[in-house]
């Protein structure tokens, strides 16, 4: 039996999957729900996820006052210190304190950050990324995310909204991005980006499997995967065209941080990375300073869809750390005072 169990949340705009973690790290416990029942009000999706780590408590068996942590992610902007989620795209949260509401409910504490941040945490504590210093991190996924961990920390920049490399413009008169710009990384790359260039494509009266098997403006991965099994000409080109962007996107941080490691990560790479892999790998060094590949590695995230539940662990870890050495120091000043004070009444 565990002493004690953090449990993560991985929250989308349309399904939150919760982890239960025991004092080993390892899974013990997992469960998926959509997020879109019961309307998209703010606090539905607060009751949605208290109601996941409800049912996973139950569910699971495990003792409640064992519970040591809850850790969750969301697409956007987010303090990761204070807990406030600023700015989400695709959940209706604005400057919102999901925190407290937590806290108060399970009486552990709660942290949550930005999930492509967390991912590529995730990837650096315990995945692919594991013993490197620097790593840029892409997640292709519906958008295209970026993470970045700068001398062995995550970098968030200022305010928490650094890694926003996915809308690296890199043609001004290309395809319409989601943010408004053209000719973002994410307008080429992304399952978004592909499924434009997909429907394009249909339109002109091109086939492809993958053109009768769009919901909500993408393709599903696993569709994807089948197109190119099957030698899908239209899911060919769009991904021929994915990973040449990607690879210019690469080359590009790749001369700017000169990282240790570029991983990719997300649904398309969990569903077709090796192919990305072997395109972009095939690519890169044209888009970059040899002198700055040679010392690159470039692989593809090792854990999955899970990459952003170790690095929700990660995150619970840091902070049990972080708690320990304020208590040292607490206790130190304690010592220090009560020496300083010897000595002062010596003095007298
Ligand atoms: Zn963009």
């Amino acid at each position: 039996m565990s002493s004690y169990y953090n449990i993560c949340l991985d929250v989308g705009g349309t399904k939150v999957l919760g982890v239960i973690f025991d004092e080993n790290r390892e899974i013990i416990y997992r469960l998926k729900k959509k997020t879109t029942e019961g309307g998209d009000k703010t606090e539905n999706i607060e009751q949605v996820i208290i109601g996941v780590v409800d049912q996973m408590i139950k569910e699971s068996g495990i003792n409640k006052k064992k519970l040591h942590a809850i850790a969750a992610c969301a697409p956007g902007v987010i303090d990761q210190d204070s807990g406030i989620v600023l700015f989400t795209p695709n959940l209706p949260w604005r400057d919102y304190d999901i925190k407290t509401p937590m806290e108060n409910k399970f009486g552990v504490p709660f942290y949550i950050g930005n999930d492509v941040n967390l991912g590529v945490l995730g990837e650096y504590k315990f995945g692919a990324a594991k013993g490197y210093k620097n790593v840029v991190g892409f997640f292709v996924g519906t958008g295209m995310g970026g993470g970045l961990i700068l001398n062995g920390k995550l970098y968030t920049g200022n305010k928490f909204k650094a890694g926003e490399y996915g809308h690296m413009i890199l043609d001004p008169e290309g395809p319409l991005c989601n943010c408004g710009q053209r000719g973002c990384l994410e307008a080429f790359a992304s399952k978004k980006g592909m499924t434009a260039y997909i429907s394009q494509q249909a339109a002109r009266g091109r086939k492809s499997i993958i053109a009768d098997n769009i919901s909500n403006g993408v393709f599903r991965s696993k569709f994807l995967k089948k197109a190119l099994e099957e030698k899908d000409v239209v899911a060919q080109e769009a991904v021929d065209r994915a990973c040449h962007y990607l690879a210019i996107a690469t080359g590009n941080m790749i001369n700017t941080f000169s990282p240790d490691i570029v991983i990719y990560g997300g649904g398309v790479i969990e569903a077709v990375g090796d192919i990305f892999l072997e395109k972009v790998l095939a690519e890169v060094d044209r888009y970059c300073m040899p002198s700055i590949r040679s010392t690159v590695d470039i692989k593809q995230a090792a854990l999955g869809d899970d990459s952003v539940i170790y690095g929700e662990l990660a995150m619970i870890e840091a902070a049990d750390k972080k708690g320990d050495k304020s208590d040292e120091k607490k206790s130190d000043k304690k010592q220090d005072k009560s020496a300083s004070g010897k000595k002062q009444s010596k003095k007298k």
